[in-house]
């Protein structure tokens, strides 16, 4: 029976471990912290047993994941629920811009550039099982379906400022568009940030945005289900720091960054592949901040308070300038925020407003509370009298982020910076980039297609390792 070791037991390494045991491989998982999950674990610890999910919230790619749908999750506890609104997007003085589960019912929200949204986002939308496919696979592989891939890449190479003032008259639907393509921390401003704006909004029309229940952790306790039901392993507290310590086996899989792979003894790693791993760069921070609340956030637009998420930013100008400063080093006065209002589609979580804040790489406050405020702020803009209903608060700084979990480098919740060849080449130019070399694989957000909750890179480096197995197999029989 061939074996595999997986170093770190969040998404993707449970993802690729799932695989290999359900191809009936011996799998042994090995985690550095006391609990699996990684930046997709949730806690009752912080406030009072309500569930507060510690990194992950909101699940577009979750639903639709071709790994999590094989592995049949849903078969193993996994639960997903959806707010009335998948998410909001408010202004000051008028009302909020809102994305629904539903093509029609978004585009009736845009008066004027109702028909152009429907334009632009029908092709992806009708057809999201084929984009989905195409764009979750490494990008050096011929896709399953070319034409979808040009359908969706022409437009989607462009900004999603320059998209949003190409296709629409009006800064709501423009806002609507950049808000989403913002969640690659990255500024609207930049190159192929329009396919994030064009994927993010057409998932949430289709499948939605939706919360798992009883908290994110619910999505790695059905994968640990599924590893265990097919005789699998998990050990936890074990922090790996040389491959020569682990039992031997057919593959390694690393859920680690580039960075923290070169810091690995005993990887033996070929000279050309240490090269690329090291000009790996990482990006924009966030700065996460848990709020515990009396009654709901009082949204001057009452339609806000039933989505599940919320983009707090204002205007794209606005939400450019803020990222532009964060990605400069800079701390912007008003950062983008992202909030998750969970205990709308789930209520049995209690009333915490799960946010963060886009921040500068690794920042480190002014002085204490900082960024919490900007936060309170920023929501007080568009929730006169937030402050009122707060009744407690949870900081985690980007260093506090990164000591939970050494994968969230200087605070990067995506692995490594999501701008120039990074996008899509991850964490190599190679049409295997998740093979480091033969029996060793990386499977991480670092890697293709990149952050999220999907499991999807540990799929493909688990579908690496089992190719790689398939080929000695046939050598040694000739
Ligand atoms: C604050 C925050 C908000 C987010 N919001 C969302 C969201 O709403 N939706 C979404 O889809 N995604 C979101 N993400 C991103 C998502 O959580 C990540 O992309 C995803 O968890 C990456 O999965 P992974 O398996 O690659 O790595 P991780 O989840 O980071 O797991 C890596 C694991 O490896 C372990 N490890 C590290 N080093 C070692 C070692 N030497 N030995 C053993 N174990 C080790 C770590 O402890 C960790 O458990 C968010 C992330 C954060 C932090």
């Amino acid at each position: 029976m061939a074996r595999a070791i997986i170093v770190g037991a969040g998404p993707n390494g449970l993802t690729a471990a799932a695989r290999l045991a359900s191809e009936g491989w011996e799998v042994e998982v090995y985690e550095r912290a006391p609990y699996i999950g990684g930046a997709a674990a949730s806690s009752t610890d912080i406030f009072n047993n309500s569930i507060v999910d510690l990194g992950a919230a909101g699940h577009p790619f979750g639903i639709v994941s071709p790994a999590f749908n094989a592995l049949t999750l849903e078969d193993h506890g996994l639960e997903w629920l959806s707010a009335g609104y998948q998410m909001a997007h408010p202004f000051e003085g008028e009302p909020a811009v809102l994305l629904s589960k539903s093509l029609t019912a978004t585009a009736e929200e845009l008066g004027a550039d109702a028909q152009a949204w429907e334009k632009l986002h029908a092709p992806i939308v009708e057809n999201i099982d084929e984009h989905i496919a195409n764009l979750l696979a490494p990008i050096l592989r011929w896709p399953r379906y070319p034409a979808r891939l040009a359908q969706f890449g022409i437009p989607s190479v462009a900004s999603a400022s320059i998209l949003g003032k190409t296709f629409f008259s009006t800064e709501r639907a423009r806002a609507l568009l950049a808000g989403s393509a913002v969640h690659a921390i990255a500024s609207p401003t930049q190159p192929f940030t329009g396919a994030f704006g064009l994927l993010f909004g057409a998932l949430g029309m289709r499948g939605g945005w939706p919360v798992a229940k009883g908290g994110t952790q619910s999505i790695i306790d059905s994968l640990s289900s599924v590893i265990h039901a097919y005789g699998g392993k998990i050990f936890t507290d074990c922090n790996v720091s040389d491959l020569r310590e682990l039992p031997r086996a057919e593959a390694t899989i690393l859920n680690l960054t580039p960075r923290q792979v070169l810091q690995l003894r005993g990887t033996s790693l070929p000279h050309h592949t240490l090269w690329s791993l090291s000009r790996w760069k990482y990006g924009t921070a966030a700065f996460k901040v848990d709020f515990l609340l009396s009654e709901p956030v009082p949204w001057s637009d009452p339609r806000v308070g039933r989505a599940g998420t919320v983009h707090v930013g204002g205007t794209v100008a606005e939400i450019s300038r803020a990222e532009k400063s964060a990605a400069s080093g800079r701390m912007p006065d008003k950062p983008f925020v992202l909030v998750c209002q969970q205990f709308v589609a789930d209520p049995s979580r209690g009333l915490v407003l799960w946010s963060y804040a886009h921040v500068p790489h690794g920042y480190i406050e002014r002085y204490p509370g900082e960024v919490r405020e900007a936060i309170i702020r920023q929501i007080e803009r568009f929730a006169p009298g937030f402050r009122e209903v707060i009744v407690d608060t949870h900081e985690t700084s980007p260093a506090g982020l990164e000591s939970w979990n050494p994968n969230i480098i200087g605070g990067d919740i995506a692995g490594g910076a999501m701008t120039g060849a990074q996008t899509v080449f991850r964490p190599k130019i190679s049409p295997k980039p998740h093979r480091l070399r033969s029996g060793l694989y990386l499977a991480s957000s670092a890697t293709s297609p990149g952050a999220g909750v999907h499991g999807v890179a540990g799929w493909w480096a688990a579908e690496e390792a089992l190719t790689d197995l398939r080929n000695i197999v046939m050598k040694l029989k000739r």
